[in-house]
């Protein structure tokens, strides 16, 4: 794997769907009118992200749910950061989200190259270095 075959899709509401099939299995979506980011993974385990900085991950399979309250100051930076590894392999996935502002960016590394992959367009300050 030298390069992503990811997607991107937006669509007039401002929802976004990015897929990584080919390489992760991972897809996210962006819900802008429920301000809410969800993640799938590979083995029916679905994360979500909402602004009030509130996480919580499903495992579909045993169908286990687990809440994740995030204490932030104000000023904190809320960034979520979610690496995805594929067994045997250089090859990882670095997802980064500000739920708060609804933006997230994807990159990958592939055999130690980094490469920005995506973005949800507009990045807030807490994603951008
Ligand atoms: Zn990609
Ligand atoms: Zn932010």
């Amino acid at each position: 794997m030298k390069e992503c075959k990811c997607e991107i899709f937006r669509d007039e509401n401002g929802d976004i769907e990015y897929k990584c099939l080919k390489d992760f299995n991972v897809q996210i979506y962006s819900y802008r009118k429920t301000g809410k980011i969800q993640i799938t993974f590979p083995d029916e385990i679905i994360l979500t992200t909402y602004q009030s900085k509130k996480l919580d991950i499903i495992r579909g399979k045993t169908n286990e749910k687990s809440i994740i309250l995030r204490s932030l100051k104000n000023g904190d930076n809320g960034k979520v950061t979610i690496c995805v590894y594929i067994n045997d392999s250089n090859n990882s996935m670095k997802i980064q989200i500000c739920p708060e502002h609804q933006s997230f960016f994807v990159e990958h590394l592939f055999e130690k190259k980094r490469t920005r992959c995506t973005t949800s367009g507009i990045l807030c300050e807490h994603l951008r270095k």
